[in-house]
């Protein structure tokens, strides 16, 4: 893109900027420890969903000390509801190691940010600038949109070339903006997720509209372009909700499958969406956990879904009323014993919390 074109764009940003930016719980703090849980608390996350986390997490955890020393079912749970957990592991392990290795002093230089687990080149310039005003060009989808539609730039913006292409690109607009760095990282993020929108962005009323060749080429609503399609792996879930008087059995998910350390109900995954009544009876977790007592299926939710980047959840939830108590401890291999009505004290994926949450779903049972 020509200079003169960076400028345009660069001034006419500020311009808008200084009118319309976005009043945000986080906006104009100076704490590097808040800025770092903004930014990844808003990773993946629209700002209206991470907003109520945000203030959570700085009423329990006010420091990075507190959060260091807060237990992982403590963060899992003020996490919940939130996806991609592996973001809150990460978050308690970066918090662990500026508490005790760096004693407590939250690292002020890119590469030194960079260091924190969970944290990418986008994140790193978005704490470097606005904590510490380093010249550090923020790349997220709204950059990416801004900029390909702006500079007219059909190069796919998840391949190699396209990433490096949009980078030099908004690292060069940085440079030439009339703003502190932390100023137009914001201003551009908020321009693309407030009036360069992906659907339906107000181009009749933009103040870059004059030199925005998507506009001027009529060609706004191809612009990104993405190389590739996300397949979804479909899964299909079937729960075990054995309930023993006011009890069920619950287990952390462990290993590296989805969902890591969230709490859920015995589990049979089967290949296919359907599974019968006689299936669940001879399934393991039926044959480990309920056996030969007596057991009633009270009721078959319909299949509840959840989509993940790269894979569809399709849940059923199937109510057992088992006679006679849990099984011993000696027997409960990786479950505990829960009363139904403190299960609201753990952490689940959110198509647990929707079922637990839906009184038309969810057995009342004592
Ligand atoms: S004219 Fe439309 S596409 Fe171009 S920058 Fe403005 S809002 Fe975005």
């Amino acid at each position: 893109m020509k200079q003169e074109k960076l400028h345009f764009f660069t001034e006419r940003l500020a311009a808008w900027f200084a009118g319309n930016h976005r009043p945000l719980p986080w906006k104009g703090e100076q704490d590097p420890y808040r800025i770092w849980l903004s930014e990844i608390i808003l990773q993946q996350t629209r700002v209206e969903q991470g907003m109520p986390y945000f203030e959570r997490f700085c009423r329990e955890f006010p420091t990075v000390a507190d959060l260091a020393a807060a237990p992982e079912d403590a963060i899992m749970k003020a996490w919940e509801g939130l996806g991609y957990y592996s973001r809150a592991r990460n978050l308690h392990a970066a918090a662990k190691y500026v508490a005790y290795e760096r004693g407590g002093v939250f690292p002020a230089t890119y590469e030194g940010i960079r260091q924190l687990k969970g944290v990418g080149p986008y994140t790193a310039a978005a704490i470097a600038s606005f904590a510490y005003g380093l010249p550090y060009a923020v790349v997220d989808g709204n950059v990416y949109r801004v900029l390909s539609r702006f500079g007219g730039i059909a190069e796919p913006i998840d391949s190699a070339g396209g990433k490096k292409t949009f980078a030099q690109l908004a690292q060069r607009a940085l440079e030439v903006a009339p703003l502190p760095p932390g100023s137009y990282n914001q201003a551009i993020m908020d321009f693309g997720a407030t009036h360069c929108k992906p659907k339906a962005p107000f181009c009749t009323d933009c103040p870059l509209s004059r030199e925005c060749s998507a506009f001027q080429k009529g060609k706004v609503g191809l612009l990104p372009v993405k190389e590739k399609k996300i397949k979804r792996k479909k899964r299909f879930f079937h729960y075990l909700v054995a309930n023993y008087g006011a009890e069920v059995l619950i287990h952390k998910r462990t290993g590296r499958d989805i969902w890591q350390n969230l709490y859920e109900f015995p589990l049979l995954e089967w290949p296919e969406a359907a599974a019968s009544e006689e299936q669940i009876r001879r399934s393991a977790p039926w044959a480990t956990l309920i056996g030969d007592r007596g057991a009633v299926v009270r009721q078959v939710s319909p299949p509840q879904q959840q989509a993940l980047t790269h894979q569809q959840i399709q849940a059923v939830f199937w109510e057992v009323e088992v006679e006679g108590p849990p099984p011993a401890a000696s027997e409960l291999g990786p479950f505990i014993r829960a009363e139904r009505k403190n299960l609201s004290k753990f952490a689940f994926p959110k198509i647990i919390d929707c079922y637990l949450g839906d009184n038309s779903l969810y057995l009342k049972l004592v």
